[in-house]
């Protein structure tokens, strides 16, 4: 819709300041939604007022009187009701003295607290009128109240223009307003309804269309690298060592139908650590391999690297597959051959961390991209390495053990296909959690240098610490416990110290030193979140538990009950609801999901840009995803929905193309 210059007041300072909020013209401008609500609705009787937050409606009872105390200023002046009189304070705010005048009717909304001359509100705000007032997020150079402004002359011009996007008979199928109506609701709702009916049709439309367009603008439509038919998956299965869960048949049989389809594979494989992703992944990289292509898997660190390494050559034995390791560890001379065996084709599979994309990698004919612990990657790096292929569009396999909602990987991964794996190799009894309080630490300590002397291994994993001097730094919480434990209550026992910022030589030391048993303990930050599989390792500590998000804390769980002892995990901390989960289940997928109600999506994900997508669209029910989910694959599905389609496809190239582009998501 139409210009953002058609707005009274609107400089190129402010304009700049929109613009760089992603707000271009009057629609974004509209759609940019209120951060929260004030709610006035229920005002308090001045006599009954305590401290803390209320509001109150009354008249000015004084003339404001402003005065100066050490550079601050302070305008003082009395509400009453009908009843009684209550002081109110401002500080800083001089222009309030000429605001208000005796007699006038308010309705104030603030902060009550004791004072020397009794009960006072400090600071209110000033309700235009009762009801729920927006509250707009501040821009750099633009109050709340200026954007306020704007969106109520922005209103006004939305009411003489044609402005709707879903037909009347779109919208009476699932139930949603006009868009103007919507609008109003949202900016000046009289209720909770209201907001509700805004937040579902402004929510239904962008999620419908964002989808849209992540589905469109994905590289999913190009054509693939064709395979032999018939892969016998069973005949896989067979040969490997031990037998597969019905979830990893399930899930190799749609990753074998997505490989010989004609188009290239776009497919995201979730499964919990330990579900036997890594077996899934081999499956297919066999079925490539078979018809003459090479596969890359790539690893977010060394040692999976690694790990992965060791497996290949175990698994994939039988299969007479050549497999090779590139890492930025190996020396100029290795580092050479490798290349030399990459772009010759003698590596079949060729397994390695980032050094995999790096631009003097040849692969000859890759057929298939792996990309592990995908979450860690991100979304580019995928592409990248498939990128790595030349003059065709390899198939890509993207394993996660971060489950995501189903409805967030949806919104995040809206080009793929998502297969879960939602069941464990039998024999692995659940790692059992607590919750341990302060008081019993030193015998928590205790009980692992016996398990130390039994031959098990334990984590102790610290939160990041904020450091003033040194910013944000992961070194000083762990190497302080690393140095209290190594010269007191676990002085004799061998133990290994790793953090984030650690030199890579130091970090692979210390992970080789616990992965080879040499080390008992291994205190570390969150670094060792990612795949690591050291059966004898049996107990997990967690420092300051409450620090972590709980699909982290679930994550972290899982670096234990990798062999047949039995495991623990130890979560420092006070008891609390949200911990409790942990202690009460097991599963990933039902502990994301309450991850994801408590924290919102925008911190779920932890990377800004998603966070602020969806932000700004007031993304929060979970549901409507879902919803308009089902909503478009019926309309792609439906031929006498093609004009429908076609329409809406076009807004969402245009709301959407740009801003995907910019995040790197498609
Ligand atoms: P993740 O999904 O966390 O990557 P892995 O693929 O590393 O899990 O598998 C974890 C361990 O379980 C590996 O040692 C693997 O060989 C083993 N494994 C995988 N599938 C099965 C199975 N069906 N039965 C028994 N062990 C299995
Ligand atoms: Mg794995």
């Amino acid at each position: 819709m139409h210009r953002l210059e058609r707005i009274k007041g609107l400089g190129p300072k402010r304009l700049a300041a929109l613009r760089q909020a992603g707000i271009t013209d009057l629609t974004s401008l509209l759609d940019c939604l209120p951060k929260g609500y004030l709610q006035a609705a229920q005002t308090q009787a001045v006599g009954e007022l305590r401290p803390g937050e209320a509001c109150v409606q009354g008249s000015i009872a004084a003339a404001p009187v402003l005065s100066y105390y050490a550079g601050r200023s302070m305008v003082r002046t009395m509400v009453s009701d009908d009843e009684d009189t209550l002081r109110l304070v401002w500080f800083n705010q001089p222009w309030m003295a000429r605001q208000l005048r005796t007699g006038q009717k308010v309705i104030l909304f603030g902060m009550v607290q004791q004072r020397p001359g009794g009960l006072t509100m400090i600071n209110p705000k000033l309700l235009p009128q009762k009801g729920i007032i927006p509250q707009y997020r501040p821009l750099p150079g633009l109050p709340g109240k200026v954007f306020a402004g704007f969106i109520a002359q922005a209103l006004a011009i939305a009411e003489e223009h044609a402005v709707e996007t879903l037909s009347e008979d779109f919208r009476r199928a699932h139930g949603l307003c006009s868009r103007l109506q919507a609008w109003r609701l949202a900016h000046q709702p009289q209720s909770q309804q209201d907001l509700e009916l805004a937040r579902r049709r402004l929510g239904f439309e962008n999620l419908l269309l964002y989808q849209m367009a992540l589905r469109s603008m994905g590289p999913g439509i190009q054509e693939g690298p064709v395979l032999q038919p018939g892969f016998n998956t069973q005949a896989f299965w067979d040969r490997l060592p031990f037998t597969p869960t019905q979830a990893q048949q399930a899930t190799l049989l749609q990753v074998v139908a997505d490989m010989e389809a004609p188009r290239a594979m776009r497919r995201l494989v979730q499964g919990d650590v330990g579900s036997g992703k890594t077996a899934v992944a081999f499956g297919a990289a066999v079925c490539a391999i078979r018809s003459g292509y090479q596969c890359a898997l790539m690893a977010p660190t060394e040692l999976l690297a690694r790990q992965h390494y060791a497996s290949a050559q175990k698994l994939l034995s039988p299969f007479g597959i050549h497999a090779g390791l590139l890492t930025g560890s190996l020396r100029a001379s290795e580092r050479r051959a490798a290349l030399e065996a990459i772009a010759s084709g003698e590596w079949q599979l060729v397994i390695g961390t980032h050094a995999l994309i790096s631009r003097d990698v040849i692969y000859r004919n890759l057929g298939l991209a792996i990309t592990d612990e995908q979450h860690r990657f991100g979304v580019r790096q995928r592409q990248t390495l498939a990128d790595r292929a030349q003059g065709h569009s390899p198939h890509i396999l993207a394993l996660s053990a971060t489950p995501i909602p189903r409805s967030l990987a949806l919104v995040l991964y809206g080009d793929l296909k998502v297969s879960v794996i939602d069941e464990l190799p039998p024999g692995r009894s659940p790692v059992k959690t607590r919750i341990v309080p302060e008081s019993k630490r030193q015998s928590l300590y205790r009980y692992i240098k016996d398990k130390a002397a039994q031959g098990e291994q334990s984590y102790l994993v610290c939160p990041l610490v904020e450091d003033a001097q040194q910013g944000d730094s992961d070194k000083t919480s762990a190497t302080a416990l690393y140095e209290q434990l190594k010269t007191g209550v676990l002085r004799g026992t061998p133990m290994a110290l790793t953090y984030g910022s650690q030199e890579e030589s130091e970090k692979n030391k210390a992970l080789e030193d616990f992965y080879a048993g040499r080390a008992k303990v291994l205190v570390s930050t969150t670094v060792i979140e990612v795949g690591m599989d050291v059966p004898q390792a049996t107990t997990m500590v967690i420092e300051d538990a409450d620090q972590f998000g709980l699909a982290q804390l679930h994550q972290l769980r899982g670096r234990v009950g990798r062999g047949q002892l039995e495991s623990w995990c130890f979560l420092l901390g006070t008891e609390n609801e949200r911990l409790n989960i942990l202690t009460q289940t097991n599963d990933g997928f039902v502990i994301a999901q309450k991850d994801l109600e408590q924290r919102g999506p925008g911190e779920f994900l932890g990377t800004r840009q998603h966070g602020k997508l969806l932000n700004t669209f007031g993304i929060t029910d979970m549901r409507l995803v879902e919803e308009t989910a089902r909503c478009l694959d019926k309309l792609e599905a439906d031929p006498t929905q093609e004009a429908v389609y076609r329409a809406l496809l076009t807004q969402a190239e245009e709301r959407f193309f740009s801003r995907l582009e910019q995040i790197g998501l498609h």
